[in-house]
C-alpha cells in the first residue's frame, strides 16, 4: 500500500458514481458485435465484493512505481520472465482482463482446457511482464470466477487505464482457421490503433500466425473510455492453435509476444 492509497480510493468512488452516471447514457455500451464468446452478463454468483483484485495476491506485492524491489511472485513463474526489467512501461496503467471466468467457460474446441482457463494462464504471466517493465497493472480476475462484462470495462475507467488488454480465444466451425487476431473498437482511439498495430506485428515477429487487426464493438472495448484492445490468442478449433495453447510455454511466449507489442506501441 502506498501513501496516495485512501486518496485514490476516493477518486474511485467519485469515478464510480460518473461512471454509473455516463454508462446510462452512453449507446456505445449498447452497441455489442455478435460474438458466441462474449456472453450477454448473466448472474449465477455475485461479483466479488473486492473492487478491482491486483495482481499479487498480499497486499505489499503491488509495488510503487519507484525503485521496484522484487518482482512480486504470486502472479506467475519467473522462469520465462525477461531477466532485466526494461522499464519502458514505467508508470502505465494497464489492466489485463482474462476473458471468461466461472460459469462462463468461453469456447471449448479441441483444447484440453476451456478458454477460460487458457486466458488466466496468459493474462497472469502477461501482468507479470508489464510489471516488470514497470506498469501499474490492474487484473479484472486473478482466480476462476465470473466477473460481468460491465465490471470489466468500468475498471478501465476506474483506473484511468492507459490501456485496457483483454485476452481471449477463438473458435470457428472451420477446423482451418488459425492464427491470432487483435481487436479494436469502431470508435478506437490512436492509442488502440497503434497499440493493435504493434501487438499485431509482436505476433508476426514471433513467428506466429495472425489474422490482422479487426474492428469489432465488444463491451470490454466499447463500454469505457480508455485505449482498449482485445486479443484472440488463435483457434481453440484448429488442431495446431489448440495444442499450442495447451502448453503452458506457449502460453507464455504469447504473453511476452503480447506485452512486447504494447511496450512498443503505446
Ligand atoms: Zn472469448
Amino acid at each position: 500500500m502506498n501513501g496516495g492509497f485512501m486518496f485514490r480510493r476516493g477518486i474511485v468512488i467519485a469515478l464510480l458514481v460518473a461512471v454509473s452516471t455516463w454508462s446510462v447514457g452512453c449507446g456505445s455500451t449498447q452497441r455489442i458485435a455478435p460474438q458466441k464468446h462474449v456472453p450477454v452478463a448473466k448472474r449465477p454468483t455475485p461479483p466479488p465484493a473486492t473492487s478491482t483484485p491486483k495482481v499479487a495476491s498480499t497486499p505489499p506485492a503491488k509495488a510503487p512505481v519507484t525503485s521496484a524491489p522484487a518482482k512480486p511472485a504470486p502472479s506467475a513463474p519467473t522462469s520465462t520472465a525477461p531477466t532485466t526489467p526494461r522499464g519502458d512501461l514505467v508508470g502505465a496503467r494497464i489492466v489485463v482482463d482474462a476473458g471468461h471466468g466461472g460459469t462462463d467457460p468461453g469456447t471449448k474446441g479441441l483444447s484440453s482446457a476451456p478458454e477460460k482457463t487458457i486466458t488466466l494462464s496468459i493474462a497472469k504471466e502477461l501482468a507479470a511482464e508489464l510489471e516488470d517493465r514497470g506498469a501499474r497493472v490492474t487484473m479484472t480476475r486473478t482466480r476462476d470466477v465470473f466477473i460481468e462484462l460491465e465490471r470489466r470495462a468500468a475498471t478501465a475507467d476506474k483506473t484511468s487505464a492507459d490501456l485496457l488488454v483483454s485476452v481471449h480465444a477463438d473458435s470457428h466451425a472451420d477446423r482451418s482457421i488459425a492464427g491470432a487476431t487483435i481487436y479494436i473498437a469502431r470508435g478506437a482511439t490512436a492509442r488502440s490503433k497503434r497499440v493493435a498495430d504493434a501487438v499485431l506485428r509482436s505476433f508476426k515477429a514471433a513467428g506466429i500466425a495472425t489474422r490482422g487487426v479487426r474492428n469489432a464493438d465488444f463491451r470490454v472495448l466499447a463500454g469505457h473510455r480508455r485505449p482498449s484492445i482485445l486479443v484472440e490468442c488463435g483457434y481453440l478449433t484448429n488442431p495446431t492453435d489448440a495444442k499450442n495453447l495447451g502448453s503452458e510455454a506457449y502460453r507464455d511466449k504469447i504473453a511476452t509476444v503480447i506485452a512486447s507489442g504494447i511496450a512498443d506501441g503505446i
